[in-house]
């Protein structure tokens, strides 16, 4: 054992194990780290959906998510040495973690599995997200336990330990909801000091002088374009309020450290369609130069991108169309491009209600439509969206609902993926909402949301031909044949919901949970629940043995 392993670093940085993936290159996969453990046994899980990064001997990781090697640059750039410093595999922080150790920060997308996926899920299928359970893993870590370093908690999902009573529950000294990189420095002082820590810190937006250029390379190559968006939804972050951009120059160097690790750039803004972008239009000169310098830099053979908006699409078609020439798309074999969008719902009227700069340029009146022009040209052009839908918002009626099917209905052609999410009450509407619980959920809600999945079944068989050119043979046909079963089994479902249980989806559940209801057929059920059973075996004798 090294020194650094006998005595720890200083500051050890991690995230639970459900972000310490790259999903087999399909980011859009990190949706199951939202769904309940037990579902299907840990191994299969985490060896086909969730393959861990790679760790070094030391207990370091290869690849780290992007808000994780942030805040690695922040402490590296204001005097930490390298070896004071380490961003570590949850599953290794035993080779990191020691005597020496002040500060284990965690980054979390969701981790009391609030999030509107993870709550989608769990109310739907019972049980707790995966990235619930992995990061009460970090914390009850016997590691850190032994040497009890201050404890804080970062990232999207920090504000679901906002409350105190949370936060000593749980153990965590201190949660920073909102940008880190200036929260850092009186932490770190405080730290250094001895002082009490804020159980709660409000991070500074951070102009984009002062966002550091990444030292490490990121999950998939992720590279951060621009921060905030501006549109100004009612239940989103404050944090995303205020919109600014990187220069070409810092995107350009967070694209060598990633090249170097052999990873392409996939460039991350919550609208890449907005790069440079000032107010609420497309700066399409500023966004083709961008993605033309970057596809013409060293090294580039490709790029991917994480978000879009659906009305920056309809505004500018001219701009998708050169973005595809760029990047060299035709939609042969797997050549498309695919991002993640919120088309939320169908209803002009709860647009303006909640989310009018979502619409812009465009009314919220024109929103359906909107959608289905920005679709079409997305499918012309190879793009795929994967748009989130959500159930439940503030006010919304069956007439709402209906407006949001019939929307359905029309993109029924286009190669997409719909994500249909519960509304969790979040950012403005914190206050004076609620988050939506199942047990409400109304007849029509029950068919928006089967309607939404049996589009996905529709379109799975044509992305399972697709998609999965994964390199290990074996890995391919099992996830193969395990899509093309569920695939079939879960549209039988569907149906049977809408012809017997007249979408009464909570009835359906209760019946499925009573295991009356098979999702495989009889061979394969039985294999699926022996394995499950020696799994639950295998865990209790461990649990046995360590008491
Ligand atoms: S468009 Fe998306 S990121 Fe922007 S404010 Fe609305 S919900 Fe937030």
């Amino acid at each position: 054992m090294n020194y650094r392993q006998n005595v720890g670093y200083k500051v050890v940085l991690t995230a639970d194990r459900t972000l310490m993936s790259e999903y087999n290159s399909f980011l859009f996969l990190g949706f199951s780290a939202c769904i309940p453990k037990g579902l299907i046994p840990d191994w299969f899980y985490y060896s086909m959906f969730c393959p861990s990064v790679e760790a070094n001997k030391d207990g370091s990781v290869k690849y780290a998510p992007c808000g994780i090697r942030k805040i690695e640059a922040v402490l590296l750039n204001n005097g930490f040495k390298r070896d004071e410093v380490v961003v570590a595999h949850p599953d290794h922080l035993d080779k990191v973690v020691g005597p020496n150790t002040m500060i284990l920060g965690i980054t979390e997308n969701d981790p009391l599995a609030l999030g509107p996926a993870s709550s989608t899920f769990t109310q739907v299928l019972g049980g707790d997200g995966y990235m619930k359970v992995k990061f009460k893993e970090i914390l009850n870590n016997r590691t850190v336990q032994r040497y009890k370093p201050k404890i804080i908690v970062g990232g999207p999902g920090a504000w679901q330990l906002e409350d105190s009573s949370i936060r000593t529950e749980l153990g965590v000294d201190c949660v920073v909801v909102g940008e880190g990189e200036k929260a850092l420095d009186s932490i770190i002082k405080k730290v250094t000091n001895g002082e009490q820590l804020p159980g709660l810190v409000h991070g500074e937006v951070v102009i984009e002088d002062e966002i550091p250029v990444i030292r490490e390379p990121t999950i998939d190559g992720i590279v951060e374009i621009a921060r905030g968006c501006g549109r100004g939804c009612a239940f989103c972050v404050p944090t995303l309020q205020r919109y600014r951009c990187l220069s070409i120059e810092h995107i350009l160097k967070e694209v060598d450290v990633n090249l170097r690790a052999g990873r392409r750039p996939l460039l991350h803004a919550e609208d890449v369609l907005r790069y440079k972008a000032k107010g609420l239009s497309v700066n399409k000169e500023a966004v083709i130069s961008l993605f033309r310098t970057v596809r013409n830099h060293p090294g580039v053979d490709s790029i991917a991108l994480s978000h879009f908006a659906l009305s920056s699409v309809a505004s500018a078609p001219e701009v998708i169309e050169e973005l595809s020439r760029i990047m060299e798309l035709n939609g042969k074999d797997g050549n498309w491009l695919s991002g993640q969008t919120g088309l939320e719902t169908g209803s002009p009227r709860l647009m303006r209600a909640h989310m009018g700069g979502k619409c812009k340029p465009f009314n919220p009146e024109d929103w359906p439509q909107v959608v289905v022009d920005a679709f079409q040209i997305l499918s012309d052009n190879f793009w795929v969206p994967v748009a989130t839908l959500i159930i439940g918002l503030p006010g919304e009626t069956d007439e709402d609902v209906d407006l949001t099917i019939e929307l359905l209905g029309r993109l029924k052609r286009f190669k997409s993926l719909l994500v249909p999410l519960f509304f969790v009450s979040e950012g403005g509407l914190a206050s004076t909402t609620k988050s939506f619980m199942v047990e409400n959920i109304t007849r029509k809600q029950n068919e928006l949301f089967l309607k939404s999945w049996m589009h996905n079944l529709d379109w799975a068989e044509t992305f399972l031909q697709e998609c999965f050119l994964i390199n290990s043979p074996v890995k391919w046909f099992v996830l193969r044949r395990f899509f093309a079963y569920s695939i079939s089994k879960s549209k039988d479902f569907i149906r049977l919901c809408e012809n017997e249980y007249d979408y009464d989806l909570p009835a359906m559940i209760r019946v499925a949970r009573a295991g009356k209801v098979r999702w495989l057929p009889f061979p394969f059920q039985f294999i699926y629940d022996y394995l499950r059973l020696r799994h639950y075996e295998k865990r209790r004798l461990k649990a046995d043995i360590s008491d």
